[in-house]
């Protein structure tokens, strides 16, 4: 039987939906200790628990053999099965569609793996130029807001990387373009910059707002909630639109902070909005 190549967007989702205590609690009896979760080990004759298993780390570990992994690794060794079958068996089971790749789009998704390189440092460097901005003083105004008005701690302004998108039309545009060359298409599709309806060119997105990057679980931004800092700014909250990097329907702001504490409490608290 011919193997199907998987798209990589399949093993990933699949990585992120599949549970390790859910998938190694068939076969081992778990016992909760702490944040983790301890039995006996599967892979050697065990006489007391010697096996643990992180739901925080999505892990598994074996303090007497040394077997340990990952979900996909634990189902491999256990059952001595490829990769790909494992996938697939966990795709079925949390109901994650199955991508395959034919090797015409091998080529192409190589550069959109580039492409996402590229957006990355893109968003990240806008986020340190807002960052920067907010304690310039430019950034008077929305910094007073943030403190005064919010009464945010300056670790805390640091510790979500909050920043300033300044007044100007092509403030962001010039720093990224001209300064930094970035392409100018690139900066388009990370969606910082807008083409002008009328003539040429582009301006800036985001113009006088307090901005809030949005980050993904391991922490890298992908977009930017912007407030605006007056009452005739309209909309109040404007977004990143969706990009190669962003997601609406697939981002929880904050997840990347509160993951562990997640895993730790066995519980979470969704609320609606940026700030409190
Ligand atoms: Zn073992």
């Amino acid at each position: 039987m011919d193997t199907p190549r998987l798209h990589p967007d399949t093993i990933a989702a699949v990585r992120d939906r599949a549970d390790i205590v859910d998938i190694v609690s068939e076969h081992v009896v778990l016992k909760k200790q702490g944040k983790d979760y301890t039995g006996l080990c599967p892979f050697h004759d065990d006489k007391s628990p010697s096996f643990s298993v992180s739901p925080g780390k999505q892990f598994y570990y074996c303090f007497s053999c040394g077997a340990g992994g990952n979900a996909f690794k634990f189902m491999m060794e256990l059952g001595k099965r490829p990769f790909t079958e494992v996938v697939l068996d966990l795709a079925k089971r949390y109901q994650v569609p199955v991508q395959t790749l034919e090797p015409s789009k091998r080529q192409a998704l190589q550069q959109q793996l580039t492409l996402r390189e590229q957006l990355y440092e893109i968003v990240a460097v806008a986020a340190r130029f807002y960052e920067h901005a907010l304690l310039s003083p430019d950034g008077e105004a929305a910094l007073a807001y943030l403190v005064g008005q919010r009464g945010l701690s300056p670790e805390i302004i640091q510790q979500f990387q909050l920043g300033y998108a300044p007044g100007g039309w092509q403030t962001l545009y010039g720093y990224l373009v001209d300064q930094k060359r970035f392409p100018v298409a690139l900066v388009e599709q990370a969606g910082l910059i807008v083409p002008r309806t009328q003539g040429s060119g582009y301006y800036d997105r985001f113009r006088n707002r307090l901005m809030i990057p949005i980050l993904d679980v391991r922490g890298r931004v992908i977009g930017f909630g912007g407030r605006s800092l007056s009452d005739e700014d309209k909309p109040k909250y404007l977004n990143s639109p969706d990009t190669e990097l962003f997601d609406k329907g697939k981002t929880l702001f904050g997840l990347d902070k509160a993951r562990e504490a997640i895993s730790k409490t066995d519980g979470a608290v969704v609320v609606e909005g940026y700030l409190t």
